[in-house]
């Protein structure tokens, strides 16, 4: 698995049909690819442990997806085991009206991960460059009508841009994943939700509505990433169709990313030493 397969490099401009939904799980079978994740998993504890008890760098996980693309069970499968002190996640439904109140940052302002955590959006403030976009939202969300003009989605990604460069530099990695999923893994999934009584629920015909728009959703993806992925805030398109490659993927990129990060347990100074060898004498005689 390479991870340079799924990075969008920056200004290249995409085409999500050229993408793969099924990851090629060559010489893999599932059981293979479950150790793999397990493996995964107990790095990911080591380097978070780190992360935490550096304090200096946050890290930032956006998911994106149509529906039942998978982000809940890859965020349940790549962050099990974790610390739960140390991650937090979000999920991000329709703004309610305190919300619209406010400029679209100010809710994930509020989500952001301390210093030491990892934050996990699902879904994030790219709706608002994807489903507003797809269904015309913006004249609802009580912007002034004069600065809604035709330019209003470059507008938006340069904003998006500039909010991620300034997390970027002041200590948040950021790190987006689009689950890609063909539409007819969809279908499949959506009528297993229908004829599986314990996944009734997850079924929506909210979901089969926002099917309706798959190509208006698809363009607006591509034209997203194309537009926001960059070296301080990198898109990965994920194959989503089969999910053991989808969270092996993931979790890969993460590993990948908090490794260069060089993260270290804080070493003490020499007094510190000094005064901790006093400690234990101190405790030893007590
Ligand atoms: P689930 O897997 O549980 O269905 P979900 O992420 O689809 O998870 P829902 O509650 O079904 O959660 O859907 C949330 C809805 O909120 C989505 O349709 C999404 O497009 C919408 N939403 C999120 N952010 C915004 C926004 N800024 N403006 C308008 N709609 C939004
Ligand atoms: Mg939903």
């Amino acid at each position: 698995m390479k991870i340079s397969d799924f990075k969008v490099k920056p200004n290249s401009k995409i085409d999500l049909s050229k993408f793969r939904t099924a990851g090629s799980g060559k010489n893999k079978s599932k059981e293979d690819a479950k150790k793999l994740l397990k493996k995964n998993v107990d790095k990911m504890i080591v380097l978070q442990d780190k992360l935490f008890a550096e304090d200096k760098y946050s890290i930032l996980i956006i998911f994106q997806a149509m529906d039942a693309a998978g982000k809940d069970g890859t965020i349940k499968h790549v962050m099990s085991g974790l610390n739960p002190q140390g991650t937090q996640v979000t999920s991000f439904k329709q703004p309610s009206s305190e919300e619209l109140n406010h400029h679209y940052l100010w809710r994930v302002n509020k989500a952001l991960p301390e210093r030491g955590r990892i934050g996990i959006f699902n879904r994030s403030y790219y709706e608002e460059v994807l489903v507003v976009r797809v269904h015309n939202l913006q004249d609802t969300e009580k912007i002034p009508a004069k600065l809604i003009d035709k330019d209003i989605w470059q507008t938006r990604f340069r904003e998006i841009n500039d909010f991620e460069r300034n997390l970027f530099e002041n200590g948040t990695i950021i790190l987006k994943f689009f689950l890609n999923l063909s539409k007819d893994e969809q279908k499949r999934r959506f009528l297993e939700r229908i004829d599986t009584p314990s996944k009734n629920w997850k079924f929506s015909d909210s979901d089969l509505k926002e099917r309706e728009y798959w190509n208006e959703y698809q363009k607006c993806f591509a034209e997203a990433i194309s537009s926001t992925s960059k070296d301080y805030a990198p898109w990965f398109i994920i194959p989503a169709d089969i999910k053991w490659f989808a969270r092996l993927a993931v979790s890969s990129v993460i590993i990948d990313t908090m490794e260069k990060l060089n993260l270290k347990y804080p070493e003490l100074n020499n007094l510190q030493k000094e005064n901790l060898k006093l400690y234990r004498d101190k405790l030893e005689n007590n």
